[in-house]
């Protein structure tokens, strides 16, 4: 199977931060790998911005350091690399003063092609960036912006940024990123949804039991610890990526598969989330470290911390579709396995026509794997092979994409690849507007307010568990229990 190249119009992409963690660890080598495989370049341009004095020269050695540790030998084709590096440019600028930004705008000024602003840089700068851009002359009807998490820490935060950004830009030029959003698996779950006919008659409380959504990580924080503990599980990852799963998976059919038609349905999701009743449906957790490993708090480097490493939340919605279907959303660090899935879990088939020999029957579970290894798999109950009569077991039906997309020598193009691409189409679908944005923080500011003046602070668990007690009672007392964290 040949993946199918979509050209683009040529562009002048400006990096602000080209010189950071995040562009060159995950930007520059996307874009690289779109270039291998025929789609942007060889007329665009990518010029980064920083304040670090570089120049052309030492910004390509950077990014040419940068491939060779994060592309695959396989795509580092000499004379890709050559053409690639030759597309990049390099103006030293502060965003916090005018140094650097008439530079900025004679690079740009005579070039037809659309641009795209990417502020790959503390949030904080988002503001000063935007202005400078406007007044240094660097914005065109056509111009894009892009913005990485976090937006805000909080609605009234989000709301001031969306604000500030909505004086210079229209919404429409607006590109929120959510690199979750950009992974195939979670655009195939609305493929599988929406393009298929066996799933929707089903996909309602009436027949799933209950949603688990985890994205757990077996790293701690140590190296991002200044910048975690002002945030936590909840700020970091709640807010965003599992809220923005759960809509996903949540959400009536659009009319169209168009931005704003998905996007209002992701909203209405988010509008209808219950209010948590007490603290019983929200568990909070910090790391312990084992055999001799650091704690939370000193990876953090924060005594006395009480920011949380490990969230677990009960979520319920208040619509037809969703009424007695809880979602279980669960996040953390320093958890048993690297594993980020959405797991379906259908009621159980209400009557056993077999003897209590052949075993019970199981739920049916569709669980849509992110990471490692995107696929979808679908647990069904079979007969076990062989005579020695009915005897029941469980087996998948495995679509590992590596697997049965791979095998046909299909390269499956990583999120920010997809994302990038999609900024320089115009098509917003997978980033999140304004509105969005602030309903996901109206919900959330209370769960982290009653976290804020607790007495007591997050449960400990230990390192390379899968989280507190507490957060395992939460299903429990349901009746149900979490998908063991498995890679
Ligand atoms: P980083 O490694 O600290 O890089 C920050 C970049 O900003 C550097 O290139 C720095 O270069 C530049 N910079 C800092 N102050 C500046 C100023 N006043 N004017 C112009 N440039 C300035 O940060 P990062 O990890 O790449 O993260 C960038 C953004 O992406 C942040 O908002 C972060 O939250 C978000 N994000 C990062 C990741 C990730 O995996 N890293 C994931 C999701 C979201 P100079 O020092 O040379 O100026």
């Amino acid at each position: 199977m040949v993946a199918r190249v979509i050209p683009v119009v040529p562009f002048d992409l400006v990096v602000f931060g080209g010189t950071g963690d995040l562009a060159q660890r995950k930007l520059l080598p996307a874009l690289f790998r779109r270039m291998v495989d025929g789609q942007a370049l060889p007329d665009s341009r990518i010029i980064a911005a920083a304040r670090r004095d570089l120049g052309a020269d030492g910004f390509r050695r950077r990014v040419e350091a940068a491939l060779r540790v994060h592309v695959g030998p396989e795509q580092l084709d000499p004379d890709r690399l050559a053409e690639f590096l030759c597309a990049l440019d390099y103006v030293r600028l502060d965003a916090a003063d005018e140094d650097g930004w008439a530079a900025l705008f004679h690079r740009l000024k005579d070039s037809e092609r659309m641009r795209v602003f990417y502020l790959s840089v503390a949030p904080q700068l988002f503001a000063p960036i935007s202005e400078r851009l406007a007044t240094s002359g660097c914005l065109t009807p056509d111009t894009r912006l892009v913005v990485e998490k976090p937006l805000g820490h909080d609605f009234a935060s989000a709301r001031k940024l969306n604000r500030q950004l909505a004086t210079i830009f229209d919404e429409r030029q607006i590109y929120r990123i959510d690199h979750f959003l950009g992974k195939e698996t979670v655009q195939n779950l609305m493929a599988l949804r929406f393009a298929n006919a066996l799933f929707e008659p089903i996909w309602n409380a009436r027949h799933v039991d209950h949603v688990q959504i985890t994205v757990a990580e077996r790293v701690g924080v140590r190296g991002r610890g200044a910048y975690y503990d002002q945030n936590g599980a909840v700020r970091d990852m709640m807010q965003n990526h599992l809220l923005q799963l759960l809509c996903l998976i949540a959400m009536e059919p659009p009319a169209h598969f168009e931005p704003d038609a998905v996007r209002d349905e992701k909203l209405k999701v988010l509008r209808s989330l219950k209010p948590l009743d007490g603290p019983g449906d929200v568990v909070l957790g910090q790391y312990r470290g084992i055999n001799g490993e650091p704690d939370y708090v000193e990876d953090a480097g924060s005594p006395g911390s009480r920011t949380e490493s490990f969230a677990a939340i009960k979520v319920e919605i208040a619509n037809w579709r969703w009424n007695g279907t809880p979602f279980y959303l669960r996040t953390g660090k320093r958890l048993q396995a690297r594993v980020s899935e959405i797991a379906v879990v259908f009621k159980d088939a209400p009557h056993s026509i077999f003897p209590a020999s052949a075993g019970g029957t199981n739920p049916n579970v569709l669980a849509i794997r992110l990471q490692p290894d995107e696929g979808i798999t679908l647990r069904l109950t079979i007969k076990e092979p062989g005579p020695g009569g009915m005897r029941l077991c469980q087996v998948p039906l495995d679509m590992t994409f590596a697997k049965t997309l791979g095998a046909q020598g299909l390269r499956i193009p990583g999120a920010y690849e997809r994302l990038v691409m999609d900024v320089i189409r115009g098509d917003q679908t997978l980033f999140m507007r304004n509105d969005e944005v602030e309903a996901a923080w109206r919900w959330i500011d209370p769960i982290i307010a009653a976290a804020d003046t607790a007495p007591e602070g997050p449960r400990s668990y230990d390192s390379y568990s899968s989280g507190p007690e507490e957060a395992l009672m939460l299903m429990h007392r349901d009746g149900r229990r979490w998908r063991a964290l498995a890679a």
